[in-house]
Formats: structure tokens, sequence, C-alpha cells
């Protein structure tokens, strides 16, 4: 398949990787929006939120159980924010689902 992400799990690409089990990984975002800007991806080809089901919601809870490891890794001390885009109207641009971990310094409020 030629999916980004899929072949930056399969190191076929090369990243910045900050963890890794066996449903997860995480690395650093090429083109960082704050001073840590983690990419936190499930291992399974999952288009966007759009493809989550009850068939493959573990993977989803297995990014949001390494979500607070990888936090406190980065030193994310004074909190961070999450954030999938899905679709067009969010500008999507990597067709794998993928959650941005943002952190470093005091973000925006507003979102969108
Ligand atoms: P989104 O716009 O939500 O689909 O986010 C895609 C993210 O992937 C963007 O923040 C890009 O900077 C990031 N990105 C694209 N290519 C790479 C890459 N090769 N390594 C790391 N991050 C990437
Ligand atoms: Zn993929």
């Amino acid at each position: 398949m030629d999916c980004l992400f899929c072949k930056i799990i399969a190191g076929e690409i090369p990243s910045k990787k900050v963890y890794e089990n066996e449903y997860v990984y995480a690395f650093h975002d090429i083109n960082p929006q704050a001073p840590t800007h983690i990419l936190v991806i499930p291992k399974k080809h999952l288009a966007s939120t759009d493809e989550v089901s009850g068939e493959n919601s573990i993977y989803v809870a297995k990014v949001f159980e390494a979500i607070p490891q990888i936090a406190a890794e980065a030193g994310l001390t004074g909190g961070y924010r999450v954030i999938t885009n899905c679709g067009a109207d969010a500008c999507q641009s990597v067709g794998h689902l993928h959650f941005h971990v943002l952190g470093g310094k005091q973000l925006p409020e507003n979102m969108g």
C-alpha cells in the first residue's frame, strides 16, 4: 500500500522515533507547529477516525494509553494538546490515522 506512514512504521522512510510498541508508533513531526510536535499513529492502517470501529478500536485505545508516557518523556509537564484531522475540511494531508501531540509552549485558545 502506498501510504507514507505505513512506510515510516516499516522503516522504509526514516523518522525520528520517540516510542514504539506492538500497536503504536510515535515520531517527531517533520514540520513542527510547536516546540514539541509528535505524531502518534496506530500500526494498523486506518485512513482516519472515519474508519475506527469496534473491530479496530483497540489501536486507538493503545494510542491514548501511550500518550501520557510519550508526553512525560518529552517533558510536557505544563500540559499538551492532542489533535486529529479527519478529511478535507480539517485539512487532513496524510491518509493514515494520526494524533498530533503539541506542547512546550502556551498554545492558542482558538482551535478553529
Ligand atoms: P495532517 O495535516 O493532520 O494530515 O498531518 C500530517 C502531518 O504529517 C503534518 O503535520 C506533516 O508535517 C507531517 N508529516 C508529513 N510527512 C512527514 C514525514 N515524512 N515525517 C514526519 N512528519 C511528516
Ligand atoms: Zn498507512
